[in-house]
């Protein structure tokens, strides 16, 4: 299966080394507005193959896209210390008017995935570009909430000590300031988390919640103050994307996929939680019985995506 990346800078190098490392896929073309910086970080990744799985990774055009199955779009420029997610929009929605078409005219039947940041503004971009080409929706989506989704979970699990996987909850809206924690929903092994938390005598009070959701919430600000960006969490998210399509297996993600209704805000694009198989987004997203701060919380995040999608389109 061929993937393709368009965009081999950090994002995309390191969703290229995840998928090395966990044998996904078994050709990887990098493309980049900057060849040589491609070409080197395809000859880099190569060299990681005989440590892990067999693999092929080149560098090429957009020609060389042909025949992908999926195609990463992480093409853009990063996001400044200080800067909100949504200020990089001007600077990335031009790059996407270009890059959408020329990945459709090469791939013209892959699943495009959008890392770029503003990812919600930008994937109702590609979407909007690839619909010009007779591309559904289902095959467009952006990792969203993905990450925030999978740093709530991780501090809930920590705090009631049991393995994320057993731990379900959600972070949906916008991927950024305005992104909504879903409390609610929160449970452990099926068990509401208050429950849980009496049941087995673990504290639990608000200045705890309000530590959980103050770091997932201000993780990305945190490390690109540390270290410039965010790169490690976001490629192995998408290297995960990359293995359910391929293996059609019917995962349930907060995603962003163009979306009719959310929280009676119309076509707009924000992460709810979507089920992802091997063509794509299937049906609309799942059902959330949200309380009512959560619905007028998730109904201002998808007003303000709206807001910056209709200035931007007029
Ligand atoms: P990030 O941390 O989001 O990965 P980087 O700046 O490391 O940010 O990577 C973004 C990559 O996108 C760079 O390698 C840049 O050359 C590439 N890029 C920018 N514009 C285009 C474009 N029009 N087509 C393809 N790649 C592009």
């Amino acid at each position: 299966m061929k993937i393709g990346i368009v965009g081999s800078g950090l994002v995309g190098a390191t969703a290229a080394y995840a998928m090395v490392m966990n044998g996904i896929g078994r050709q990887i073309v990098l493309v980049d507005l900057n060849k040589e910086r491609a070409q080197a970080e395809a000859d880099d990744l190569y060299h990681a193959v005989p440590f892990a799985s067999p693999l092929e990774i080149t560098a090429g055009d957009y020609e060389d896209l042909a025949g992908c199955r999926v195609v990463i779009i992480a093409a853009g420029v990063g996001q400044r210390p200080g800067e909100t997610r949504l200020q990089l929009l001007g600077r990335n929605a031009t790059v996407f008017k270009q890059v959408v078409p020329a990945i459709l005219n090469a791939a013209p039947d892959a699943i495009l995935v959008v890392a770029t940041n503003p990812v919600d503004i930008m994937t109702h971009l590609t979407a909007r570009y690839a619909a010009q080409m007779g591309v559904s929706p289902d095959r467009v989506l952006g990792s969203g909430t993905m990450l925030d989704t999978a740093r709530f979970r991780a501090l809930l699990a920590r705090h009631v000590g049991v393995d994320s996987r057993h731990v379900h909850a959600y972070v949906i809206g916008e991927h950024g300031d305005s992104e909504v924690l879903v409390w609610s929903m929160v449970a452990v092994g099926g068990v509401p988390l208050l429950e849980f938390c009496n049941d087995r005598g673990i504290t639990w009070n608000d200045e705890i919640k309000a530590g959980i959701e103050n770091r997932v919430r201000n993780a990305a600000y945190h490390i690109i103050n540390g270290k410039g960006a965010t790169y490690y969490g976001i490629g192995s998210a998408l290297a995960r994307v990359v293995d359910i399509i391929l293996h059609d297996q019917r995962s349930i993600l907060t995603i962003c996929n163009p979306e009719r209704n959310v929280a009676g805000v119309e076509d707009v694009t924000v992460a709810m939680p979507h089920m992802l198989g091997g063509n794509g987004v299937i049906g609309e997203h799942n059902p959330l019985s949200l309380t009512d701060e959560e619905r007028s919380q998730l109904h201002h995040s998808a007003s303000l995506i709206k807001g910056l999608i209709t200035d931007l389109i007029e």
